[in-house]
């Protein structure tokens, strides 16, 4: 066991387990149990600083002190290459959004071209250190290419439970990556469930974030890198969706901790984004419970989360930052994906989109001033939702093949 990792520790009742031995919080059950993996930062501090990182692999895998695991040593080199991606400068999507500067951290240029590849990378090294040959997640997409993806690397059979009406692009992946993938007749609910019970049977590593409390430690990479990148030009703000909320709670906790290690100095709050028609963390922060909501959706599929696992964890996250968490529509999220293009150059897919959309809102919600500085996390790239993106952009120009057409035409606009 890595040394810095101490024990985990219910997030609804405070009961401390040794790494290792509980999933989830016998006494609060699968469902209220889950579990936050708990560092001695303090020790970590000691080998972990700015002078140490600098000698060190641009992979998720430079944070050793702070991981569940060590770094896989696989024939095939492809997890030592997730993580550490670029924080894009944007100045013109500052100035439309009204805001005195915006950082993109653009995570659609990971390996599967999303944000999950940080928990995958960590849930395939320990699938494989563990010696499984299975591993299996329920997903709304990005979850479950992402384990498709590391797990083809690792050699290990990823068995996929989405809910039907996954985008396109994202099946593609999963099926190029040789999964196996279960279409369930059903919501995302139902394919979590049947997940759950198909480890249980078959013996699979389970990759599902909400239960396996070392995913949330990959997630955290985002926050670590964004202290690292930023040390000497922090901003006050790190803007990113929420679905399930293990991203967030990744975040704010990475970001933290690297404050615990005295890499970096400063704070930044977390602002969380939800679609409008499914938001029950954003309401959970109020009232500090879950309740299930009514009908609601929205085309962000990667948010589309009506009963989030990780609720607490997102909560207790955004509360220590002293954050908050808003919600935008549908029409701001694809206004959101063509302005995150246009002016910044990045092809976000809505749920990445939305980061920025909700970047808007709290502009005009008074929530950010005129000179914030927000680092907007880019969770998923918008190749993997052709028709989302269709729906949100411009169409091409019809022009007959005849150069007076294309005259015509550049004239009049
Ligand atoms: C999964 C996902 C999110 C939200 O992450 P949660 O941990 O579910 O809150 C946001 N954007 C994209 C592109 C995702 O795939
Ligand atoms: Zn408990």
């Amino acid at each position: 066991m890595p040394p810095c990792m101490t024990h985990l520790q219910c997030v609804a009742c405070n009961a401390t387990y040794e790494a290792g031995t509980q999933n989830t919080c016998p006494i609060c059950g699968p469902h209220e149990g889950i579990l936050d993996v708990i560092f001695d930062t303090t020790r970590a501090a000691v080998t972990l600083s700015r002078d140490t990182l600098n000698a060190r692999e641009q992979s998720v895998w430079r944070y050793a002190e702070l991981l569940p695991c060590e770094a896989p040593n696989l024939p095939n080199n492809g997890l030592r290459t997730i993580g550490w991606t670029p924080i894009i400068e944007a100045p013109a999507l500052a100035a439309n959004l009204g805001i005195g500067r915006v950082r993109l951290k653009d995570d659609g240029r990971s390996a599967s071209g999303s944000f999950k590849d940080r928990a995958s990378v960590v849930g395939v090294a320990m699938a494989a250190a563990s010696g499984a040959t299975s591993i299996a997640c329920a997903s709304t997409g990005n979850a479950a290419t992402s384990m498709a993806h590391c797990a083809a690397v690792a050699g290990i059979q990823a068995n996929i439970f989405v809910a039907r009406g996954a985008p396109e692009g994202k099946l593609a992946q999963m099926l190029a990556y040789g999964a196996r993938v279960f279409e369930v007749d059903g919501t995302y609910d139902d394919a979590y469930k049947l997940s759950r019970q198909s480890c249980a049977e078959f013996g699979w590593y389970d990759r599902n974030c909400a239960v396996n409390p070392y995913l949330v430690e990959g997630k955290k990479t985002a926050g670590l890198e964004i202290a690292e990148q930023c040390a000497d030009n922090p901003p006050d703000w790190v803007a990113v969706s929420v679905g399930d909320g293990c991203t967030i709670a990744g975040i704010a906790k990475g970001l933290r901790q690297m404050r615990e290690c005295g890499v970096i100095d400063w704070s930044a709050r977390v602002l969380g984004v939800q679609a409008e028609g499914v938001a029950p963390i954003m309401k959970a922060l109020e009232t500090n419970r879950l309740d299930i909501p009514k009908v609601g959706t929205t085309y962000a599929d990667s948010i589309n989360v009506p009963v989030p696992r990780n609720w607490r964890k997102a909560v207790n996250g955004v509360r220590a930052s002293n954050g908050t968490i808003i919600a935008v529509s549908d029409d701001e999220i694809r206004n959101a994906v063509a302005t995150t293009g246009r002016l910044a150059g990045i092809f976000a897919e809505p749920a990445a989109a939305a980061a920025v959309a909700g970047i808007a809102k709290a502009r005009q919600d008074g929530v950010l001033d005129p000179n914030a500085n927000v680092v907007a996390m880019i969770t998923g790239n918008g190749l993997k939702d052709i028709r989302g993106a269709l729906s949100a952009i411009g169409k091409p120009t019809r022009v007959k093949a005849d150069f007076k057409h294309i005259v015509e035409i550049v004239n009049a606009d």
